[in-house]
């Protein structure tokens, strides 16, 4: 099993991730529904088939170049709170991927915590305040965690995906303080925060991209 993702790889991850998320359009809107205004999923799923039109018949010229497509993508063109925070994001992976062939584990930890970081600075989101953060940061840790561990590429990314996945299901706890969510209050309770979720999608989709 290789220890990199290749770029063809992070192509699979990337358009892993549109899939699953225009899957679960429905259902993020929904949420957002419960949480905010219930726009999420249909600005997600709008920006992310631009992101696939735009990677359409394009050679990656390094591992992070479809990062870089899909943070330049959301920046011009979606929207809501989360567009740019989107952007802001993928911007990051594709900036630790702009210069290699390949990513690592430890780059893929360092995109994660330098994303964690752009996200927590431009939305002044901590941890429990039910934002994507709350998926982002045990994220974060479980790749720090893998990479002192000396994991390989696939187990690191399976226990960022599962501690993603809590992170987000525990959203279903908190209330809101940021955004939207934060006026609706315990209408909230018992539904997971949407860009959470997609967080979790994301890291779901890079295990899989690295699992065969
Ligand atoms: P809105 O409709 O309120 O403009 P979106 O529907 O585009 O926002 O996105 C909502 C998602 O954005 C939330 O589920 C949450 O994860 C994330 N979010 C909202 N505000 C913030 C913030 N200040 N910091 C980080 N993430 C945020
Ligand atoms: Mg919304």
């Amino acid at each position: 099993m290789a220890d990199q993702l290749s770029p063809a790889r992070v192509e699979r991850w990337v358009h892993g991730f549109v899939d699953a998320v225009e899957e679960s359009g429905e259902y993020l809107t929904d949420l957002d529904r419960r949480s905010g205004d219930g726009d999420f999923g249909t600005n997600m799923v709008t920006a992310l088939r631009r992101v696939r039109e735009a990677l359409a018949g394009a050679e990656p010229a390094a591992a992070g170049s479809p990062f870089q497509v899909m943070g330049e993508t959301f920046l011009a063109h979606s929207g809501g709170t989360s567009g740019p925070l989107f952007g802001m994001w993928f911007r990051d992976f594709g900036k630790v991927g702009a210069d290699t062939g390949a990513f690592t584990l430890a780059m893929l930890a360092e995109a994660t915590a330098n994303g964690w970081a752009t996200v927590a600075r431009l939305g002044s989101a901590g941890v429990g305040d039910r934002t994507m953060v709350d998926a982002i940061a045990p994220a974060s840790e479980a790749l720090d965690r893998a990479v002192d561990a000396g994991s390989g590429l696939a187990e690191g990314l399976r226990s960022a995906a599962e501690a993603a996945r809590g992170g987000a299901e525990g959203t279903s706890d908190l209330l809101g303080r940021r955004g939207r969510t934060s006026y609706v209050g315990e209408s909230a309770l018992g539904s997971p925060d949407p860009g959470a979720v997609t967080i979790a999608l994301f890291y779901r989709a890079a295990e899989r991209a690295a699992a065969d």
